[in-house]
């Protein structure tokens, strides 16, 4: 069984002003379609063809470099497209809501400790919140690394992540990352955020 490239919930236009359809549209066709084949022709006739992402994600370490990138990028983007949504942004409420004042203090000291690690990410990468048995946990890791991966130094299960790879956000915010960071608290969609945190 190959993987298959997951439906849209919505269209290349819906996440504007904050993230722009042309964007949208190629990382979405170009970007998130090109891990999907990548990892299918680099697993092609090995027994990973048989398992769940998670499981290969897990032995990344075992893995070439080809399966591990491209494996990271398809569970990634799968994870990014789901926790955003039109027009949501606000709050969490109830069960996460508490866990995150627990674990950061307030939403407003989680927030500034997020966007300071996609902020800080140098080069190519992505910044998560993890849920963990600790607890819950902000950091980034490079390239399409995930905290699902055996390589990453806090393991755990993404529950929110933010691609902080140019390719996500340069052709309307240029080099001002930051920018794009705070444009992406509107788009959050913290119900899929709150269903994951409950799994
Ligand atoms: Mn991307």
């Amino acid at each position: 069984m190959a993987f298959e490239l997951p439906k849209l919930g919505y269209a290349y236009t819906a996440l504007e002003p904050y993230i722009d359809a042309r964007t949208m549209e190629i990382h979405y066709t170009k970007h998130h379609e090109a891990y999907t084949t990548n990892l299918n022709a680099a697993i092609a006739g090995s027994e990973l063809e048989k398992e769940p992402i998670e499981n290969i994600l897990a032995k990344a370490s075992t893995l070439s470099p080809s399966i591990r990138n491209n494996s990271g990028g398809y569970y990634n983007h799968n994870l990014f497209w789901k926790i955003m949504v039109p027009d949501h942004g606000g709050e969490p409420k109830g069960e996460l809501a508490n866990a995150i004042n627990r674990n950061f203090g307030s939403f407003e000291n989680f927030k500034k400790e997020f966007s300071a690690a996609a902020a800080t990410r140098f080069g190519s990468g992505w910044a998560w919140l993890v849920k963990s048995k600790n607890g819950l946990k902000v950091f980034s890791t490079p390239n399409q690394d995930n905290p699902l991966m055996d390589v990453v130094e806090f393991k755990g299960i993404p529950i929110l992540g933010l691609d902080v790879w140019e390719h996500a956000y340069y052709l309307l915010y240029q080099n001002r990352r930051p920018d794009y960071i705070t444009a992406f608290w509107n788009v959050i969609d913290w119900d899929e955020v709150a269903a994951r945190f409950k799994e």
